[in-house]
């Protein structure tokens, strides 16, 4: 298929493209760097530099893409600055996902895949956690998500669009060959941040919280390989096929681990300790969420190749020590 990859140079979208190519899909990227590295574009993928929310631009990338299908990574993810910034966070991940489907529907592309998160579900009433939960967000990061699920089931009713929506739960580690992983500015996720603090690159990680309701009092995530993630973007392709389908899927491992855990996974995997302190709870943090991601093994024969968390740090530890400036490297 032609498939444009919205965000295509960003930490997830990126691990995206290589897979769709290698799957033998036709790529293109749209992504407006803005957090993105052109530099982890694949020579060969043209890219169209746009900001998702200009129609006009977003239109000639899918008309000189013949697109078929946008699968879209483009958001804001950050939960803390979310709760800082709320209208900031609406302006890109909502309005600026309008102008995206707008220039999809004027295009006539009706399949898209979505990048939906498991802040969605807010503070879950039962875990593991269905597609069926309610979904009261807690941060606007999630209500933002939530927002445009709600848009993509009217418009598949109205317009034909036939989408799947992904509810992630922790995105992490970096491609088997270590030659693209995580690399945001500011890094503000727990595991990138315990392997800087253990090789000395940065201050000691602070954890946020140590008195929550769980077994060791830090909070419990789900920390799904993004390779394994991305691989899903391709797996629920053919369910598209169909017009007006609308699918929502989490993708997890099922398996919680705590902040702790994700400590000392990082100082077995590298031989040395992570150097941490123990800081208030951060504003928006659930304490525990993690998947029943069955809907995805079922329906789409999706299951995650890196099962352990070790697996996950191992690519993540690869990835950091061979660039320890990221992509500037
Ligand atoms: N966390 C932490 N210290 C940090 C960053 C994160 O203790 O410097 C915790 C955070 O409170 C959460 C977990 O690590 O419980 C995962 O946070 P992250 O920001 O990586 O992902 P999120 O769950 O917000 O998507």
């Amino acid at each position: 298929m032609n498939v444009l990859v919205v965000g295509g140079a960003g930490y997830i979208g990126s691990h995206c493209v290589r897979q769709a190519l290698a799957a033998g899909h036709a790529v293109a990227v749209l992504d407006d760097l803005s957090y993105g590295h052109a530099e982890s574009v694949p020579p060969g993928v043209e890219l169209f530099r746009a900001d998702m929310g200009d129609e006009p631009s977003v239109r000639a990338a899918l008309r000189t893409g013949r697109t078929d299908v946008v699968i879209d990574f483009a958001a804001f993810t950050n939960v803390g600055e979310s709760v800082r910034q709320p209208e900031r966070y609406h302006e890109n991940n909502v309005v600026r996902t309008e102008g995206l489907l707008r220039a999809m529907l004027a295009e006539d592309v009706r399949k898209l895949v979505f990048s939906s998160t498991c802040a969605t579900y807010g503070i879950p009433d039962r875990m593991p956690m269905t597609e069926d939960l309610p979904q009261r967000p807690i941060n606007p990061y999630g209500a933002t998500k939530l927002a445009v699920e709600h848009r993509l089931r009217a418009l598949a009713a109205t317009e034909g669009l036939s989408f799947a929506a992904f509810r992630y739960f922790n995105a992490a580690g970096a491609s088997a060959d270590a030659a693209i992983g995580e690399d945001h500015a500011p890094e503000t996720h727990l595991i990138p941040l315990a392997i800087a603090a253990a090789l000395g690159r940065r201050p000691p990680l602070q954890v946020f919280g140590a008195d929550y309701p769980t077994p060791d009092g830090t909070c419990l995530r789900d920390y799904v390989h993004v390779d394994d993630l991305s691989r899903a973007h391709l797996d629920v392709l053919p369910k598209l096929e169909a017009p007006g389908q609308a699918l929502f899927y989490n993708l997890g491992t099922g398996t919680p681990y705590s902040v702790k855990d994700v400590i000392a996974s990082v100082g077995r995997i590298l031989g040395r300790p992570v150097p941490h302190e123990f800081a208030p709870r951060r504003e928006g943090d659930p304490p525990a969420l993690y998947a029943d991601a069955s809907k995805a093994r079922r329906e789409l024969g999706w299951s995650p190749r890196y099962a352990t968390l070790d697996d996950i740090v191992r690519t993540a530890c690869a990835w950091h020590l061979a660039r320890p400036a990221g992509f500037a490297s």
